[in-house]
């Protein structure tokens, strides 16, 4: 929707976890509201993020404005990278007419998995992508990672959503379109670019469609369960990265890991380990990585 630029202040929140790039995205619309000389402030947290906390930002631009953050239920267009970060920040949104943009990608805590026996349910948001759907008066909800990952790339997910944001705004595509190019590296343009396109025809599409084949298309609370079902666990480790200050051994409930003769941690009982990812979480060198992976049925 390119019209008229707005005179009346308009608040755009970004809500994600650490490393999924809410400060890039903030950056470029307000780069794409300052094309039009429009007053545009910003106010953003990101004090967890290298450990997937929780980061957003507030952006209210228009001729003038007086505040840079956002009151509860006046955001025009709430964009949530991650899925139960939306529904955290909700409250926030209009209800008269906010545009609420979601990409469906959980990104599950470590510490949500409280119990930490072998295939337990994490403490996570419930809700469907389905349900909250078809609550919200104008809806997003797509699989952004997915959709850049057929792309070629899955970290184009962020500007797969900027194209689905910049449908929502009153400014032109040119303009997005410009300012991702200056500021993304020359490597990254290509993949970027398609990605963009490729929100907003996602976005077109979406519109054209009616709301039961929409809802169709999203994921109800059966289908979230059955993802996080029983898992099995690979631990990875990058020895390079491992510096064998200790925490992981000494922080794992199970205590399955140990430091071997070059002073790098390794996992000693698999058996043991429940996938819990507190030494992936705690691991200052970011050299454990621990993926929970679905059981595969086996062949009859
Ligand atoms: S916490 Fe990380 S750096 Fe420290 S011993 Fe464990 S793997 Fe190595
Ligand atoms: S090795 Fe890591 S994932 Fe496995 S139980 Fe210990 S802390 Fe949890």
């Amino acid at each position: 929707m390119a019209g008229k630029v707005a005179t009346k202040p308009r608040s755009v929140l970004i809500v994600g976890v650490g490393g999924q790039g809410v400060i890039m995205m903030s950056k470029v619309l307000a780069l794409v509201c300052q094309r039009h000389g429009l007053q545009v402030k910003q106010s953003e947290v990101h004090g967890m993020a290298k450990r997937g906390g929780g980061v957003f930002s507030h952006i209210r631009y228009g001729e003038t404005v007086s505040s840079p953050t956002i009151p509860k239920g006046e955001a025009d267009v709430l964009l949530a990278m991650e899925w139960s970060e939306g529904l955290r920040w909700l409250d926030f949104l209009r209800r008269d007419g906010g545009a609420f943009i979601a990409d469906t990608k959980r990104i599950v805590p470590p510490f949500a998995f409280r119990s930490r026996k072998y295939g337990s349910q994490p403490i996570y948001s419930p809700e469907a992508p389905r349900e909250v759907m078809e609550m919200v008066g104008s809806g997003f909800a797509l699989d952004a990672t997915k959709i850049a990952a057929e792309l070629g790339e899955p970290r184009a997910a962020n500007t797969v959503l900027l194209g689905v944001l910049s449908t929502t705004l009153e400014f032109s595509a040119d303009d997005w379109r410009e300012v991702i190019a200056q500021n993304v590296p020359a490597k990254a343009q290509e993949a970027n670019r398609l990605a963009f396109e490729a929100g907003r025809d996602w976005a077109d599409a979406s519109r054209a469609s009616t709301m039961e084949d929409r809802l169709r298309e999203l994921p109800g609370r059966d289908e979230l369960a059955a993802e996080i079902a029983p898992k099995s666990v690979q631990f990875e480790i990058t020895g390079e990265w491992c510096k064998g200050c200790d925490i992981c051994v000494k922080m794992c409930p199970e205590r399955c890991l140990r430091l071997n003769d070059e002073q790098i941690a390794e996992l000693a009982n698999p058996e043991a380990c429940t996938g819990c990812r507190i030494c992936e979480w705690l691991c200052p060198d970011f050299a454990i990585r621990v993926h929970r992976v679905p059981v595969l049925e086996p062949v009859a």
